[in-house]
């Protein structure tokens, strides 16, 4: 299997050629073309899976082939992530992926100031990568709308819930419009997780690595 095969357009090859990846790892080539086919999808998968990929390249694509243009203070495309860590290299990661497409993408979490997010956020911005409590704080403000959402990705949604954000997840799904797609990548399924699959995803395919 070749990440062509998958059917990722050429901009994407020619950024994983020079990253250097030759082929696409079990989750990859489970989840690629799942995802560009617009469904939703559960993954159970670590780290180091190449799970990072197996939604932001699939997502990337999507994004440039549709023409909508993103509204200020809007979003097309919601990664919640436990924490800045994640967040900065979830950043990277569709950043360097998504170097020959006009697709933006932005990294936005606590433990820094809020006033650079919200200027950053009146312009839109395609792909946001949050931790969910600056999420919170930043819809709160009207600074971020998520009416524009078509894809929500929770990852290492299994560490999201054990730092407690399991109340903030309730908001932003209230928040969300009903019709859109939803990744799920966790490491573990515990009974939460599913139960969250189970209410919050449709018809999800079910990956496990
Ligand atoms: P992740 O599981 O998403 O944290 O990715 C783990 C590491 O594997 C990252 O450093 C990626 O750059 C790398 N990686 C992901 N997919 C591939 C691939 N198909 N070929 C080579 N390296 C990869």
């Amino acid at each position: 299997m070749t990440f062509s095969q998958l059917g990722l357009s050429a901009p994407l090859l020619q950024a994983l050629a020079s990253l250097g990846y030759q082929d696409p790892t079990p989750v990859q080539a489970q989840a690629i073309p799942a995802v560009l086919a617009g469904r939703d999808l559960m993954a159970a998968a670590q780290t180091g899976t190449g799970k990072t990929a197996g939604f932001a390249l699939p997502l990337l694509q999507r994004l440039s082939e549709s023409e909508e243009a993103v509204a200020s203070n809007s979003i097309r495309a919601l990664v919640l992530v436990p924490t800045r860590e994640l967040a900065e290299q979830v950043m990277s990661s569709f950043r360097q992926y998504g170097e020959h497409l006009a697709v933006s993408c932005y990294a936005a979490y606590g433990g820094v100031s809020i006033n650079p997010q919200m200027m950053r956020l009146r312009r839109g911005v395609d792909i946001l990568v949050a931790t969910p409590g600056r999420l919170i704080d930043l819809f709160t403000k009207n600074a971020v709308k998520l009416r524009q959402v078509q894809t929500l990705v929770l990852d290492e949604a299994d560490r999201m819930l054990d730092l407690g954000f399991a109340d903030d997840l309730d908001i932003v799904f209230q928040a969300l419009p009903k019709k859109r797609q939803t990744l799920l990548f966790s490491a573990t399924f515990s009974d939460e997780i599913r139960s969250m699959a189970t209410t919050r995803l449709r018809a999800p395919l079910s990956i496990e690595v």
